[in-house]
């Protein structure tokens, strides 16, 4: 597969409300955690639209001035994800365009798993492509269709992609937010005064003050016109296929997400697991912070006392975003260090939502061994990742996943553990109460929907 890099993002919008781009700032901020690397915003006051975007966390990349600059009562925002070695600010979004009608600006969180056949049947028709983003092919197929209004045209467009796709197009006028066929990723519907927001999570909601209206369904398209009530209209029919990894590790635990709040969620997860996979010891402790909410469920279950005894350094960012191996091995042990007061002597169970390439958890049983401890359990909250994501969650290749390469005997060999266990994907579907017909299990199963 070609390179894409449109992958774990938040979107947001926001329409019809005097502070818009401040409203959109600040639900990017509420959305960090879901792309760290970029952050745009691109805004309309009816005559045109200003973007800002430039690498970095959200704070760092606005300020009052650049706020001020991007003026109109509608706005669209971005976080952006890290991808493997690339840092082009060209790959940072929004995304934006002049073309016949005027001007737009896309957003987008997820992943088009045509996107390559799109884009070679458009530059064998002459279109020239200034980044690697998905993104950028509904930019041109907007651009080409024969219909005559931006909305048919967007109807046009989304016709002609296959994927995930939480989408927010801003044009000088309108807004217009769209969910693909599956509903992969979420989005949601807020009030904000007498405007309207969408977000990826309702934890941006939360923040602003905005009120739940409900999530945009799987296959809809909404329309935000000045003074009118958002316009609903069924481009597919809705096929759910939710990313059950939203719960597991990625969605915020304040969120509800696919209707659910995900910190119950991560929690039934931990019951599930204490029954499941029970092991005795003295105590349970949380790979921060996506741990957390399993462990203390595990906890509870299982009356084994939780302990938060691995502290977090809050001040570097996920582990994830530097590409080369030595970087990540270092920044686990700048991230993460043990209380070995705690520690010492003791039979701990450790918690953690996933393991993927096996750094993390390889490591942080060395440091409770180092500490003293005297066995250490791992549990894991989620089966084991065994397939790369195509529908916009950034998992390595196949070769880099561990549990696609070794048995849980041999991870558990290499990560020094003197057990591991992994939530089995049934219990995993129970605990959020999903089923397999409505939520995509695909890193855990392999079996793609698109
Ligand atoms: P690893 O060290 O590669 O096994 O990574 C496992 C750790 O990364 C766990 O603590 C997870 O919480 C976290 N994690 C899981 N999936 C992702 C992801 N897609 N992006 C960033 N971190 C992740």
């Amino acid at each position: 597969m070609e390179r894409s890099l449109n992958e774990k993002c938040a979107v947001v919008g926001v329409f019809d409300h005097e502070e818009a781009s401040k409203l959109a700032y600040f639900c990017l901020h509420a959305l960090q955690h879901r792309g760290q690397e970029a952050a745009g915003i691109s805004s309309g006051d009816g005559k045109q639209l200003y973007t800002i975007k430039d690498r970095g966390l959200v704070t760092r990349v606005f300020n009052e001035q650049k706020l001020a600059t991007l003026q109109g009562r509608a706005a669209i925002g971005h976080t952006r994800y890290s991808t493997a070695g690339d840092d082009s600010i060209l790959d940072a979004q929004p995304v934006f365009a002049r073309y016949d009608l005027g001007e737009m600006s896309i957003v987008h969180n997820g992943n088009l798993t045509n996107a390559q056949e799109v884009r070679d049947a458009l530059i064998a028709k002459g279109a020239i492509f200034q980044t690697f983003m998905d993104t950028e092919n509904l930019i041109h197929l907007i651009a080409k269709s024969d219909e005559e209004k931006l909305l048919d045209r967007i109807v046009d467009a989304v016709k002609k992609i296959e994927g995930a796709y939480s989408l927010v197009f801003l044009s000088r006028s309108k807004m217009f937010a769209m969910r693909d066929p599956y509903g992969f990723r979420p989005l949601s519907l807020g009030r904000v005064g007498d405007g309207y927001v969408v977000a990826s999570e309702t934890c941006a909601f939360d923040l602003i003050g905005a009120e739940f209206v409900r999530d945009i369904e799987p296959g809809e398209l909404l329309v935000f016109e000045k003074e009118k009530a958002p316009q609903s209209i069924r481009v597919f029919d809705p096929t759910p296929k939710h990313c059950i990894f939203e719960y597991v590790y990625f969605a915020r635990p304040d969120s509800d997400v696919f209707g659910k709040n995900v910190y119950l969620m991560r929690k039934n997860m931990g019951v599930a697991l204490a029954r499941e996979k029970p092991v005795e010891a003295d105590l349970i402790v949380p790979v921060p912070d996506g741990g957390v909410p399993a462990a203390i469920g595990y906890s509870q279950e299982s009356g084994i006392p939780f302990e938060m005894a691995i502290m977090r350094n809050h001040y570097i960012g996920r582990t994830f975003i530097e590409p080369t191996q030595e970087m990540r091995d270092l920044k686990v042990k700048m991230k993460l260090s043990p209380i070995i007061s705690m520690i010492k002597g003791k039979r701990v169970v450790v918690i953690d939502d996933s393991i993927v390439r096996g750094t993390t958890s390889r490591r942080i049983i060395r440091m409770l061994k180092d500490a003293g401890a005297a066995e250490v359990h791992m549990r894991i909250s989620s089966p084991p990742t065994t397939d790369p994501c195509y529908y916009g969650v950034d998992t390595p290749d196949k070769d880099k996943l561990i549990a696609a390469n070794m048995s849980s005997d041999e991870i558990c060999k290499y990560i020094e553990a003197d057990s591991l266990a992994y939530l089995s994907n049934t219990a995993l579907l129970q605990s959020v109460g999903a089923t397999e017909s409505n939520y995509c299990t695909a890193c855990f199963t392999g079996e793609y929907i698109v």
